[in-house]
């Protein structure tokens, strides 16, 4: 049964729901249904921060929210959900459901629900969230709380719980051992005790969740502007192997590794600044290691460092494919970033020029001098660089080195 937590102990008011979300849940209210905001976003309103989008939980189904809401679309297989939208905003509202009780539900031989669609009430929502601060839900109108799992104490002491059996729930989805690492490197909340302890045993059921969804998490991580501590945790709970396999040996290289965290901090920086972030550089980051070490092992065999390179990079993102599925549309981006950092070294004649129209040039500079700061090749490069992109005429004639 749910606790109800009046505003005047939560403190979260109507005005901090988005316009979006408040339209929502106010006409759903108002044709006789049930609506909240749910998950997330209340979570981060308790917390004191900014909800990056609202979602709502209501008893309509997604027809009839379809029916209060003509601009909205349904969407998804699985699980449908109604995307109902707001000029820019899009808020997407989900019909209460329920796990599959015990007896009926279809698992694999780990123990993962293979489906869990059907439609239940409240109560049954809040039950098959993951973490007690995930599954409060906020009712705009009165600006009360419905609490079913403690979830408001919870966040209030900053605490990441797992509902129910967290060994079972992580055998149900293991990506909740992920979301886990991620959401208390995110928040700050440290993961309560049990909720921690069977992650070391149940990390291997990670191997069979599809490769679409670990790659999702993985760059959820990467990309929630606390890539350093999630890495940092992944580790501390010896997540990280198999996960990112080629993060395994990139971090036990010394100068790999400091690449590899400058990298992530570089993207951490950008991110608090608002700027954007590109999942290519990312992913060319944390393969360089790689593809410089089968590089160099290409001209040891004699091979010339163009084809050398070209090859190199085929093998390592064939290899990193057959772990985790890096998606080929980023591969172009990629290799011309990492093709790039050969050019950085011939600074004679035209060829400097011709590098700075190179559409890419921006992203392959920041690359090299990510390089730089790693120790793996010299500072003058990167100020050499610095300097002759914002150099005039004739400083840059000067800084020309002879051909030859
Ligand atoms: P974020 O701020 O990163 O969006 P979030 O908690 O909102 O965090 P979402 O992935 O947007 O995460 O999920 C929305 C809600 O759906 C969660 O708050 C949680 O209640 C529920 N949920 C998401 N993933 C799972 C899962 N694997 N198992 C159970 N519940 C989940
Ligand atoms: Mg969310």
């Amino acid at each position: 049964n749910a606790q109800v937590i009046p505003f005047g102990l939560h403190g979260v008011a109507r005005e901090q729901i988005s316009y979006g979300a408040q339209k929502v849940t106010d006409g759903l209210q108002a044709a006789g249904y049930q609506a909240y905001v749910v998950g997330g976003a209340v979570r981060d309103l308790l917390l004191d921060r900014i909800p990056k989008d609202f979602d709502v939980a209501t008893d309509a189904t997604p027809e009839e929210v379809r029916r209060v809401f003509r601009r909205s679309r349904i969407i998804g297989r699985r699980f449908r959900l109604v995307h109902v939208m707001f000029g820019e905003e899009v808020v997407e509202v989900s019909t209460f459901r329920s796990m599959i009780e015990a007896e009926d539900a279809e698992t694999d031989e780990h123990g993962r629900l293979l489906r869990d669609n059907q439609f239940g009430d409240q109560e049954q929502d809040a039950a098959r969230r993951d973490f007690t601060a995930n599954a409060l839900f906020y009712d705009p109108s009165t600006q009360e709380i419905h609490d079913f799992h403690r979830g408001y104490d919870d966040t209030r002491n900053q605490l990441l719980r797992m509902i129910g059996d967290p060994a079972t729930r992580y055998r149900e989805d293991p990506v909740r051992m992920l979301r886990a690492v991620r959401l208390s490197a995110k928040l700050g909340m440290k993961l309560e005790p049990a909720t921690a302890a069977p992650i070391g045993k149940l990390k291997g059921l990670l191997d069979n969740v599809p490769e679409a969804r670990l790659l999702d998490e993985v760059l959820k991580m990467l990309l929630s502007g606390h890539s350093v501590e999630c890495i940092q945790h992944l580790r501390k709970m010896h997540l990280h192997h198999g996960l990112l396999p080629l993060l395994d040996v990139i971090l036990e290289q010394p100068v790999g590794e400091k690449f590899v965290m400058l990298a992530l901090r570089n993207t951490d920086e950008r991110l608090s600044q608002e700027k954007p972030v590109s999942p290519a550089f990312l992913f060319a980051a944390l393969l360089w290691h790689e593809v410089l070490t089968a590089w160099q092992s290409y001209q040891k065999q004699g091979e010339r460092p163009i084809p050398a390179m070209h090859a190199a990079m085929d093998d390592v993102l064939a290899k990193q494919r057959a772990q985790l599925a890096i998606p080929h549309r980023h591969d172009a981006v990629m290799k011309e970033i990492w093709l790039l950092q050969l050019r950085f070294e011939q600074r004679a004649g035209q060829r400097p020029f011709r590098l700075l129209e190179q559409p890419r040039f921006r992203a392959a500079y920041d690359f090299l001098l990510l390089r730089c700061a790693s120790g793996e090749v010299d500072q003058e490069l990167g100020l050499w660089w610095d300097e002759f992109q914002e150099a005039s005429t004739e400083r840059r004639a000067e800084m020309l080195q002879p051909e030859g």
